[in-house]
């Protein structure tokens, strides 16, 4: 069994299937499909989690808590924000792999709210015969779903179950249907087409069985039965997007537990086949799932797919709730129950801003108050943080990411949408920062959410209230001018680069510090100079604001440390050389009229090392700032803004796709030089 690792313990759960169109694929979405309908192997090491601190088991809790209590919160010390503002939106770049969402809209197969029809189908083979117990056995099964669904889903989620009570024997013998570990793997790595056909092929011939006796009208996923005793199944047969006709339509959402299911835990807890089910029907309710299990920067160690803190994350999960980000996109969370409060509301006053509020655990959804609160931190990310009974667990979502399985077989995580803050939970007293936003538990179940300024920020809150002056000389003001040998205590107005023209008291201030005589407020060409020449010199200034290597670390040359364009030539090339060939010859005179007026360069200059205080660069004075992007969109990507070549290619680049345009503000030098 090679895909089981000695000593650990290999878990499943069903495909990832991302048919875009089942009905008619063309070929690139074939080929997407392939690729990533693989939702492969998770790993668990028999170690203790870390997150998991409480070992009892949660159903048990269920049970016995059966008095309803209603604890009222006290109020928080900044009110939260409308909780619309806390449904991030799903920014992945690859937004068609739908049907799975990792911010809203969730754009899912199966309804989360509503009632919805499922079948349990139980199948047996001669060489495993499933028991009349068996079916008592499911039967509690179905009873603990729906008693999660109607509690984890406040009752908007209704699952009608039909569930006849006789087995059905399949035609061959287990082994016959191709469904042992290593067929599924080598599917799953490999062709995933022939694993669909290999579960439709099973699917078709089990739901043919019972066709006669179920009405499968609106079914929207069948859930197969499997007899204890089965060996040749195993993991699982299933997947999302299959076509298995019935009497009454096509069925698409497959998922039967194998052998895998009916052995123990890990831990030695015995599996349960309805946290699974829940598991794969909530892939089709849109839910991603697996994440967050890592912690944020430490998603690539050995271990990161571990979690059982919930059930997307691990089907099998010691804790048997969502979390509060699947619950969010599924509409199961009341709106009342978030708390939700942007960054922007902690910046009011100066210095350390923070709120405090209280929450009620996931563990307990009997009692009424904010079950979490959430802060954005950008637009497409946002910071969950949700109340346990064993501590105070915070995550980050973002949105632009997607997720990568392709490591779990090794037990590595890779991207996740969502990763946790912390390895461990929070305890009282305890605090977790991310960006410049803290979140520490207070007393047990309240935490306090603190945002700390930036030095910049602060200034600004600071000084709103002088307004700008108008146009202020100053005759007695110590100039700094001179720079610190070493770039170390920089102030932080000088470390920062501005708008051309943008305004503000930060820029007053820049301009005191600067020691300019005229102080207006405004970023403009004087002051812009000024703040380069603090550095010594503009070509210093771009060193320090501009990180070089990343615009040739595609084409580092390890012997010269990075590749000089002139490789390709016997003798660097003079400008003339490179003009005559970039440029058309009714261009070329204008050509070097241009990079004269920009840089004063001559036509046999081999070189330029000319920077302006706006970081222009070279003979054509290309921007700094748009490098990366037009070396990449002119095809010198990896090059370095100071080689000579791309420098001239580049302009020429632009200059026929925009004109002259780029050059105007040295138009009154090269004005009247002909070009097309
Ligand atoms: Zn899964």
């Amino acid at each position: 069994m090679s895909i089981l690792v000695k000593g650990l313990v290999a878990f499943f759960c069903a495909f990832i299937v991302v048919l875009v169109n089942h009905e008619a694929p063309s070929p690139i979405e074939v080929e997407r499909d392939v690729l990533v309908a693989v939702e492969s192997i998770q790993i668990e090491t028999s170690k203790s989690h870390q997150r998991a601190t409480t070992q009892q088991n949660p159903i048990a809790t269920t049970t016995t808590t059966t008095t309803t209590t209603t604890v009222v919160p006290f109020q928080p010390t900044m009110p939260g924000v409308d909780p619309a503002l806390c449904r991030t939106a799903d920014a992945r770049d690859f937004i068609e792999r739908v049907p799975f969402s990792v911010g809203f809209p969730l754009d899912g197969s199966t309804p989360a709210t509503g009632t919805i029809k499922v079948v349990l189908l139980p199948v047996d083979f001669s060489d495993a015969i499933g028991t009349e117990q068996e079916i008592f056995d499911a039967q509690d099964q179905i009873d603990k779903f729906n008693k999660w669904v109607e509690s984890q889903s406040r009752s908007a989620l209704t699952v009608d179950w039909v569930f006849p009570d006789e087995w059905w024997r399949l035609s061959k013998e287990s082994a016959e249907y191709g469904l042992n570990p290593e067929a599924i793997h080598a599917a799953m790595t490999g062709d995933a087409r022939s694993y669909f056909t290999t579960v439709e092929t099973f699917g078709t011939e089990a739901v043919a069985l019972a066709d006669p006796s179920i009405d499968f009208t609106d079914v929207e996923f069948v859930f197969v039965l499997l007899p204890k005793t089965i060996t040749q199944i195993d993991p699982h047969v299933g997947a999302f997007h299959l076509n298995i006709p019935s009497d009454e339509g096509t069925i698409t959402k497959l998922w039967g537990g194998g052998a895998f299911f009916y052995r123990q835990n890990y831990d030695g807890r015995p599996k349960e086949l309805w946290t699974a089910w829940i598991h794969e029907i909530g892939h089709t309710w849109g839910l991603v799932g697996h994440a967050p299990v890592a912690t944020l920067g430490r998603e690539q160690e050995v271990g990161s797919t571990e979690s059982d803190l919930h059930l997307m994350g691990n089907q099998d999960a010691v804790h048997k709730v969502f979390s509060i980000w699947d619950q969010w996109l599924l509409g199961w969370l009341p709106e009342e129950e978030v708390y939700c409060l942007p960054v922007s509301h902690l910046l009011p006053t100066p210095e350390i801003q923070s709120t405090e509020v209280e929450l009620v655990t996931l563990d307990r959804l009997n009692e009424n108050g904010y079950r979490t609160a959430m802060v954005p931190v950008t637009r497409t990310s946002i910071l969950v943080v949700e109340s346990r009974d064993y501590g105070i667990v915070v995550y980050l979502v973002d949105t632009t990411l997607d997720h990568d399985r392709s490591a779990e077989n090794r037990g590595v995580a890779l991207d996740r949408f969502a990763t946790y803050l912390t390895d461990l939970v929070l305890h009282v007293g305890e605090t977790v920062s991310y960006e410049r936003i803290g979140i520490t538990v207070v007393r047990s179940g309240a935490i306090s959410i603190t945002y700390e300024m930036s030095e910049l920020e602060q200034y600004l809150e600071s000084e709103n209230e002088w307004g700008l002056p108008d146009e202020v000389w100053v005759d007695n003001y110590d100039p700094v001018v001179v720079p610190p040998d070493h770039f170390t205590d920089i102030p932080f107005l000088i470390d920062q680069m501005y708008g051309f023209y943008e305004r503000g008291p930060h820029i007053v201030e820049l301009q005191r510090i600067l020691g300019m005589q005229f102080v207006d407020g405004i970023y403009g060409p004087a002051t812009r100079r000024s703040h380069m020449e603090w550095f010594g010199s503009f070509e210093a200034a771009h060193r320090y604001f501009y990180n070089r290597t990343t615009w040739y670390s595609e084409t580092i040359d390890p012997e010269e440390d990075w590749r000089h364009n002139w490789a390709n030539w016997d003798e660097p090339p003079t400008l003339l050389e490179l003009v005559n060939l970039y440029f058309l010859p009714g261009d070329r005179e204008w050509a070097l009229r241009v990079s004269f007026c920009e840089s004063s360069a001559r036509p046999s200059d081999t070189y330029s090392n000319a920077v302006s205080s706006a970081l222009a660069v070279g003979w054509f004075q290309h921007l700094s700032r748009y490098w990366l992007e037009r070396s990449e969109r002119s095809g010198w990507y990896g090059y370095d803004i100071f080689d000579t070549e791309p420098n001239v290619a580049v302009a020429a680049w632009l200059f026929y796709k925009d004109g002259d345009s780029h050059w105007n503000e040295s138009k009154k030098c090269w004005k009247g030089t002909a070009h097309e």
